[in-house]
């Protein structure tokens, strides 16, 4: 499943391509791909019928463009404050492609511009969705359940830990909690407790202050290098907007290795579950 790193690769690939564009018209292949739009597949379509796209954001795992009636003068930030969101899921992707290129056979979703290129939101399993809704100044309205991510400037480091610290919940899947932290994954979790030395099933009552704020640096510090190498290419369906693979995989220490030895001391790296979702770990590097 996407995580941050992924979704931000995307985010930067759509945007660079689509920024100044102008939506001409919109088809739905699959109206669960719409599903949250409440106003239904047709209005979805309508809606965005005329838009210029003025710029994105992204908060977790969740991206968005900004639309506006009136195109915007260069590097302005948007006037209106109408955004399409979109969730990737287990398996959506966006592709830039000019029109009259033969349909994927998971197409959902096709944006048509101005300028006869297409935005195509490519979905096989049809977890991910589109919607259009408003923003409200910091993020979209339909995520105000979602917590800050660590990049943004609403991120309280200080806070979150002392929260994590009043917990009875596994670490790992208190960094699964998108409402407490948002943007990680199973993949990035296992690798920031591996980093951090501590064990996904220890409670969060049972961390220090200065452990816990370790660890949310090392969540950090996974995420960066993450996006530098264009996210992990966990399977074949995360793909960036031009159809290429992230090259995070290479240096994963835990996730998905279990059976091979550990990278700080040689030790069999394990798998365990926690919650419903699998686990890796240093039996001797985390406690
Ligand atoms: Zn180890």
């Amino acid at each position: 499943m996407p995580e941050l790193p992924e979704v931000e690769t995307v985010r930067r690939g759509v945007d660079a391509a689509f920024r100044g564009g102008l939506i001409s018209a919109v088809e739905v292949y699959n109206p669960r791909s719409v599903r949250r739009h409440a106003a239904g597949v047709d209005d979805f379509a309508a809606c965005l019928r005329g838009l210029t796209v003025t710029g994105s954001g992204r908060r977790g795992k969740f991206m968005w463009l900004h639309l506006d009636a009136e195109p915007s003068s260069a590097g302005e930030l948007p006037g209106g404050d109408r955004v399409l969101v979109c969730h990737l899921g287990m398996s959506g992707q966006f592709r830039v492609m000019d029109a009259g290129a033969e349909a994927h056979r998971h197409l959902r979703v096709r944006v048509r511009f101005a300028d006869e290129r297409e935005l195509w939101f490519v979905d096989q399993r049809t977890f991910g969705f589109l919607e259009v809704t408003d923003h409200d100044g910091t993020v979209p309205k339909t995520l105000g359940h979602i917590a800050p991510d660590v990049f943004e400037p609403e991120f309280d480091a200080e806070r979150c830990a002392a929260r994590l610290r009043s917990r009875r919940i596994e670490v790992k899947k208190a960094l699964l909690d998108q409402g407490w932290i948002s943007g990680v994954g199973n993949i990035y979790a296992d690798e920031a407790l591996w980093r951090a030395g501590i064990r996904g099933r220890r409670l969060g009552e049972r961390i220090s202050q200065r452990k816990a704020m370790e660890l949310l640096g090392h969540v950090r510090a996974v995420l960066e290098e993450a996006l530098e190498a264009g996210g992990t290419s966990f399977d074949p369906l995360y793909v960036r907007v031009n159809g290429e693979s992230g090259y995070f995989s290479r240096e994963l220490a835990v996730y998905g290795r279990a059976g091979q030895p550990c990278r700080r001391c040689g030790t069999s790296i394990r798998r365990e579950v926690i919650g419903d979702r699998s686990a890796h770990y240093c039996p001797k590097c985390q406690r």
